[in-house]
């Protein structure tokens, strides 16, 4: 049995992907997954020993606050001043999240009414659209195109669609496609907000992940007031904390309440045990996701080289885990995609399993530990040269 909702959502593309690449394993082939983003660096040993030690004291064994426990909530504020000199009341404009993905469903629910609109871009990570698709909106697409550096043409939003918007996603560092966006692009993305009336939520889950002199920016450095905006924060990536489930959302105090309410209605919160080693991550950001970044950042060297050498365009990204190149002459993404794993045992994400204007492209993941990206790159290389 299956409701309509769920009958009308399209698949997610990464739990079929597993499922393929599950059944390639089981038959003794060898594959080796640049698909998805999930760090392959383990956790720091100091944040694991926190929540050794918490996971003992009784009280994280009750029900935690559903505004989760002032501590993060300082932590993430203290976090913020220092990162962004950008002051966060913590009662009011800091949200912890069971994982970022779970915020970013749900915010849909607390701003849209079925039939509402929003804007989303395309291609995007998959939940802002289904996100929207579930609270029974409808989705405007606003397609990431190379001719623009993936950034978001404001102008060509038609404003029917706009005065009908009650939010609007952003990604900037953008998973897929690793385009950041400067000052001026947020500026924008603030006048048009406030001008049609809408919400932004921005997914920074990338504002910690970046290359050379490169630190991404928050949409509330520009926003000051919070006017307009709300921010998502993920510590999967900035602590290889995917497996932990936590994230966070600040800003516009309003939106953070009504998600809140939505919240208190369907979860309990994040396990105290985990909030209480998410506070000793935050407060020690500094060395480990520096080191992080290095390992990273010689990765997409490999990576960058290789597709260099089999001709194939694709920009050295600024920030994020991921090279977005294009499929040689002749291949869809899919086409591509599957031949590449079926004689390589080599997986990367076809653009198209994130929005239609992902098509034309692949995103390339170097969450692998370097050995294995290397050998990725060797085979990809002859596979290249023989097809
Ligand atoms: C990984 C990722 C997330 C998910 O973060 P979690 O905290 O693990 O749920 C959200 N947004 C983007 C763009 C991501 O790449």
């Amino acid at each position: 049995m299956k409701a309509d909702r769920i009958k009308n959502l399209p698949k997610y593309h990464f739990a079929e992907f597993n499922e393929i690449l599950k059944r390639k394993r089981e038959r003794g082939e060898e594959v080796i997954n640049l698909g998805i983003g999930d760090p392959d660096i383990p956790t720091p040993d100091y944040i694991i020993q926190c929540l050794q030690k918490e996971a003992q004291n009784p009280i994280n064994h009750k029900y935690p606050p559903y505004k989760g426990i002032k501590e993060l909530r300082e932590s993430i504020s203290n976090w913020f001043k220092n990162r962004f000199e950008v002051t966060l009341d913590y009662e009011k404009e800091i949200l912890p999240l069971i994982g970022t993905k779970e915020g970013l469903a749900h915010i849909s629910w607390a701003l849209i009414d079925p039939g509402d609109m929003a804007l989303v871009a395309n291609p995007c990570y998959p939940v802002h659209r289904t996100g929207v698709m579930l609270a029974g909106g409808s989705v405007y697409d606003l397609p990431l195109l190379g001719k623009n550096d993936f950034l978001i043409d404001f102008d060509e939003i038609q404003p029917e669609a706009a005065k009908k918007a009650k939010m609007m996603f952003i990604c900037y560092p953008n998973n897929p496609t690793s385009a950041t966006a400067n000052e001026d692009f947020f500026k924008k993305a603030i006048e048009f907000a406030k001008h049609y009336d809408l919400i932004i939520c921005h997914d920074n889950a990338y504002s910690e992940i970046s290359y050379g002199d490169y630190r991404p920016i928050s949409i509330l450095e520009i926003d000051r007031k919070k006017e307009v905006s709300i921010e998502f924060h993920s510590l999967s990536k900035t602590f290889s904390m995917a497996g932990w489930r936590i994230g966070f959302v600040v800003g516009n105090s309003d939106v953070i309440d009504s998600l809140y309410t939505l919240k208190t209605n369907i979860d309990s919160g994040i396990p105290g045990a985990i909030q209480k080693a998410a506070v000793v991550a935050l407060d020690g950001i500094d060395e480990f996701t520096k080191n992080a970044c290095k390992i990273y950042e010689k990765r997409i060297g490999m990576v960058i080289n290789t597709l260099k050498e089999c001709k194939i365009e694709a920009k050295k990204p600024k920030a994020t885990l991921y090279i977005w190149a294009k499929v040689p002459e002749g291949y869809s993404s899919d086409s591509f995609t599957m031949k590449l794993l079926d004689k390589t045992g080599v997986f990367v994400t076809p653009g198209t399993a994130f929005g239609k204007y992902g098509e034309g492209y692949i995103r390339i993941s170097i969450t692998q530990p370097d050995n294995l990206i290397k050998k990725a790159m060797i085979k990809f290389k002859e596979f290249i040269k023989k097809y």
